[in-house]
Parts: structure tokens; C-alpha cells; sequence
């Protein structure tokens, strides 16, 4: 009895204070609703893909290990993204797990920094390793880097690791090239170009990985349309690759993982269909906000944000959410993101449904 009494305290005693200090990353439950609030891709496999699928699934031996380079996919990987030798590949379960296996390799004392509001696992795995964290506020008008700041701050911070998402997330747009060359020529230590939303852009980082060695560029297949799957993917410098691929799990990529993704690699264009469809709809959608009294801002993402004008966004969402349609509040995270919401392009049934709704609560 005594033992299960002291256990909160006596845990207290053994957790590191940041541990203790930082929240839980919150889903919100989706059940029933019209999903757009994740990003993902709203399609499903045609039915003789499935089929297909299944039929390599049943070759799978799941009794033992993967492969723990996981080599056949690394292979599809680099053939298309056209990777050169001179390039290394590491994949993570999620770009997410790569993230953390960059922050676990450095330096206790390192400063990590990256623009602010960004995608919050930068900041979130950062303080869960008692990791000193900088955000830069983003212009407020249109969410581009503002390169004062970020100069003054990396002159001043010395950051060891810089996360700039590109496009960035919950924003939606890219940066300027020339400002993230600055930043590359400038930082001292290493800068992640993170592209999760790579299929969706217009540009990348990729074919500027062998002129800058402290360049690593991070994607993802989850916003491509495989986010159960779990893949990310990391190309950068062999070098930086070796050492922090001493940090990575064996088999951190399970084997329906390699086995489905690498099946999906073979059936690129089934995957791209997809993606050019939602880029379409994407345009449509964002001209249908525009005529909305809302400030829509442009993205080259599957997503797209905006602040609402005269009404509360909290209400807003609220009244999306009775109406079937779940999306994502940004409003509570303050700054420039107060009054801001965020919806992921979906089917056009689904992003016509939104947009039904929202003018409906628009013009109450
Ligand atoms: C969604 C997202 C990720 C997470 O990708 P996973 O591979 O699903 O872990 C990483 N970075 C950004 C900017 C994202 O928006």
C-alpha cells in the first residue's frame, strides 16, 4: 500500500523537471467527422492495387527481423528522388523519429532553433531532452522568414541545429530561396530542410544537398499519402548520416513497412494521380475561401490557412465541427496564429462540405 501511496512523488523524484514541465502532443478524436484536420491524403488505393498489395503482403515472413538497413527500400527510395552517390540516405519511422535521432546525437549544451510558429515537435522533442529551444517570429502579414531576426538570432544563439519546414507547417508557404541560402551559408552547425509537404511544392532542397555538407533535407511519405505507414526519410552528407545512424533503432522500420512502401514506390504514378488532383482542388479551394470574408493565405501545401475577419475562430471551428467538418483551431497557440484556422484539402465532396458550412456560420 505504502509503495503505490509514494509512487506519484517518488516518480516526480526520477523524471528529468523538463519531462515533467512539457505537455502530452494532443490528438484531437475524429471519429464521425469529415477529416480534415491532419493533412492526409483523403484516397485510397484502386481496388486492384489493393488486391496486388495483399498478394505481397502474404509473401511477408513477419516471424522474423526486417532488414535492418532496410536496403531494397533505401534503393527506391534514392531511384526516385534521383538521388547521386555522393548523397546518403537514412529512413526513420516517421520524419518524426528522425527529428529525435538528430536531437538525441548532439550535445547536451546545444541550441536548437527554428522560425516561429513551425511544425511543434522541433520545440516539443527539444525540451523533452532538455534541449534550449529559440523560436523567430515569422513576419505577422504574410509568414515569411524575417531575415533580421533570423540573422541577429543566429549570430547571437550560435545554434548547433536549425529546422526550417519547407513548405512550412501550420503556414503553408515556402520560404524565399535566397533567404534559406543566407541561412545555409550563415549557420555554423546543421540546418534541416524539412519537406513533408515536398509533393505539394514547387521547389526543394534536395539538388542543393552536395553544395552545402551541413544540409540535411528531411521528407516524409505520410502527407504522400501512406501516413499509417510510418516513413520518413533523411538525405544528407554520408558523414552526418554515419554518425547519427549510430542513434537509430535496429529495425526501426518494421517489415509491412518496407515491404508496403516500397510496393507503393512501384506504383508511383497511381500515387502522383492523387497528388496532382489534390494540387487541383487545392486552387479551387483556395479561390472559394477567397471569396469568403476571411484573410486566405497562399500554400504550397495540402492544407491551407486562414484568419477569420470579424468573427472568433474558436466559434467558427466550433460551428464547423457541429456541422460534420473537423479541421484545426490555431487560434488557442496566440501570436500570429490568433484567429487563424487551418483545413486540409480533402475530396471535393469533402472540401464542398466545408466551404458550405463555413459560409453558412459566415453569414449568421
Ligand atoms: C506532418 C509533418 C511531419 C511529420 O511527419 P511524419 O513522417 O508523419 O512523422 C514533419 N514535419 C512537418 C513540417 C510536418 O508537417
Amino acid at each position: 500500500m505504502t509503495v503505490i501511496t509514494d509512487a506519484p512523488n517518488s516518480l516526480a523524484g526520477l523524471l528529468r523537471p523538463e519531462v515533467l514541465a512539457i505537455s502530452a502532443y494532443h490528438v484531437q478524436p475524429a471519429t464521425g467527422f469529415i477529416k480534415l484536420d491532419a493533412m492526409e491524403n483523403p484516397y485510397q488505393w484502386p481496388e486492384a492495387m489493393q488486391a496486388e498489395w495483399l498478394d505481397v503482403l502474404k509473401g511477408v515472413g513477419v516471424n522474423r527481423y526486417p532488414d535492418p538497413g532496410a536496403e531494397a527500400l533505401r534503393s527506391a527510395l534514392r531511384r526516385a528522388n534521383d538521388l547521386p552517390d555522393s548523397v546518403d540516405l537514412m529512413l526513420g519511422n516517421g520524419s518524426d523519429e528522425l527529428i529525435q535521432i538528430i536531437l538525441m546525437a548532439v550535445k547536451p549544451d546545444t541550441t536548437v532553433l527554428a522560425p516561429h510558429p513551425t511544425f511543434v515537435m522541433y520545440r516539443q522533442i527539444a525540451a523533452s531532452l532538455g534541449l534550449k529551444f529559440v523560436g523567430v517570429d515569422l513576419q505577422e502579414a504574410d509568414f515569411s522568414l524575417d531575415m533580421d531576426a533570423m540573422r541577429e538570432a543566429i549570430a547571437v544563439q550560435q545554434p548547433g541545429v536549425i529546422f526550417l519546414a519547407y513548405p512550412n507547417n501550420p503556414t503553408g508557404n515556402a520560404f524565399a530561396r535566397k533567404d534559406v541560402l543566407e541561412i545555409l551559408s550563415m549557420a555554423k552547425g546543421l540546418v534541416i530542410l524539412d519537406e513533408a509537404y515536398a509533393p505539394f511544392a514547387d521547389d526543394s532542397f534536395m539538388g542543393d544537398l552536395s553544395q552545402f555538407p551541413n544540409l540535411l533535407v528531411m521528407r516524409t511519405l505520410s502527407k504522400w499519402g501512406l501516413a499509417g505507414l510510418r516513413l520518413g526519410y533523411m538525405a544528407g552528407n554520408p558523414a552526418w548520416i554515419a554518425e547519427l545512424d549510430k542513434v537509430r533503432l535496429p529495425y526501426n522500420i518494421n517489415i509491412l513497412t518496407q515491404v508496403t512502401a516500397e510496393f507503393a514506390l512501384s506504383k508511383q504514378a497511381v500515387l502522383q494521380g492523387q497528388i496532382e488532383s489534390l494540387r487541383r482542388d487545392r486552387a479551387i479551394l483556395f479561390d472559394q475561401l477567397s471569396a469568403l470574408p476571411v484573410q486566405v493565405f497562399a500554400s504550397q501545401a495540402n492544407f491551407i490557412t486562414f484568419r477569420l475577419m470579424d468573427r472568433e475562430a474558436d466559434a467558427v471551428f466550433e460551428g464547423l465541427k457541429q456541422g460534420g467538418v473537423l479541421i484545426k483551431n490555431l487560434s488557442p497557440s496566440g501570436g500570429a496564429l490568433r484567429q487563424c484556422l487551418r483545413v486540409t484539402v480533402g475530396t471535393p465532396e469533402e472540401n464542398q462540405r466545408f466551404i458550405e458550412v463555413l459560409s453558412s456560420l459566415l453569414q449568421s
